[in-house]
C-alpha cells in the first residue's frame, strides 16, 4: 500500500445538525445562486416534512411544524456547509388553499425540479397510510421527466404494525420499480427516529458526489480523501 492520499470524488460527509436557514423565496427567480448542490424535501401538507428536517437536523425549531397547512407557500432554503444546501419545499394537496394559488404553485415546482441546475435530488415524503395521492404522482411524474432522482420516505411507520408497513414499503417499491436506480424507499419515523441512518447515507451520496461536475467543467477540484473519515456518518465525523 501506498502512503499517497487517497484521490476520491466525494467531499466530506455532511453534518446535517449544522443546518441553518439561509432564506425563503417565493419563486425560483428568487432562489439564493444556482451553484454547489442541494436536495429538497416535498410532500403533501401534513406528511411529516418539517418533523423529518427537524430529526435529520436534530434541531426542533428550523422547520416549523405547520400549524396551517399550505399557508406558507414558500420554498425555504438552509445551508449545510458554502456549497450545500436542503430546500424545504411548500406541501400540497391541502383542500382549502384556492385554485389560483394552487396553480401557481404546481408550476413553481415543476419548473423548480425541472431547471435547478443545483438539484441533486428529491426526496418525497408520504404518510405511510396514505402514499401515492395524485399530488405525490405529480412530483413523480416530474422528477422523471427531468431525470432527478427520487427518495420515498414513508413516514410516521411507527403508526403501523411491521406486516402493513413492509406491504406498503414493497407497493411503493413496485410503483417506483421503472424508474430503476433513479428511486429509492424506505420507512420512516420521526418520532422513534427509524430510518435516519438510511436517509442520512441517500442524502450523503447526493450532496457529495461530484462527479456531476465533472461533465459540466464547473471546476470543482477533486477532492483529497486524507483518510479522517473511514465511517462517513459517525457523528464525530
Ligand atoms: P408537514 O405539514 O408535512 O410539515 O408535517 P408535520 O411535520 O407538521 O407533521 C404533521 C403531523 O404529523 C404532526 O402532528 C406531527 O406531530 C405528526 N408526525 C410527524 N412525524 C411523525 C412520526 O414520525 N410519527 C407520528 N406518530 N406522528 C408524526
Amino acid at each position: 500500500m501506498s502512503n499517497e492520499p487517497e484521490i476520491t470524488n466525494t467531499l466530506p460527509p455532511i453534518k446535517f445538525r449544522f443546518a441553518e436557514f439561509l432564506q425563503s423565496a417565493s419563486a425560483l427567480t428568487n432562489a439564493p445562486a444556482d451553484t454547489g448542490s442541494e436536495v429538497a424535501f416535498a410532500g403533501r401538507s401534513n406528511a411529516g416534512k418539517s418533523s423529518a428536517i427537524n430529526t435529520l437536523t436534530q434541531n426542533k425549531k428550523l422547520a416549523r411544524t405547520s400549524r396551517t397547512p399550505g399557508r406558507t407557500q414558500l420554498i425555504n432554503f438552509f445551508t449545510l456547509s458554502e456549497t450545500q444546501r436542503l430546500v424545504d419545499l411548500p406541501g400540497y394537496g391541502y383542500a382549502k388553499v384556492p385554485l389560483k394559488m394552487k396553480k401557481e404553485w404546481n408550476q413553481h415546482l415543476e419548473s423548480y425540479l425541472q431547471r435547478r441546475q443545483s438539484l441533486r435530488g428529491l426526496v418525497l415524503l408520504m404518510d405511510i397510510r396514505h402514499p401515492l395521492t395524485e399530488g405525490d404522482e405529480q412530483m413523480i411524474g416530474w422528477a422523471a421527466t427531468a431525470s432527478m432522482p427520487i427518495h420515498v420516505l414513508l413516514t410516521k411507520a411507527d403508526k403501523l404494525k411491521r406486516g402493513p408497513a413492509k406491504s406498503t414499503l414493497l407497493s411503493v417499491k413496485a410503483r417506483l420499480a421503472e424508474f430503476g436506480d433513479l428511486a429509492s424507499v424506505q420507512l420512516f419515523s420521526s418520532l422513534k427516529k427509524d430510518g435516519l441512518r438510511e436517509l442520512e447515507v441517500k442524502l450523503n451520496g447526493w450532496l457529495t458526489d461530484q462527479s456531476v461536475f465533472d461533465d459540466a467543467g464547473e471546476g470543482f477540484e477533486k477532492q483529497i480523501n486524507d483518510g479522517d473519515a473511514k465511517d462517513p456518518l459517525s457523528p464525530d465525523a
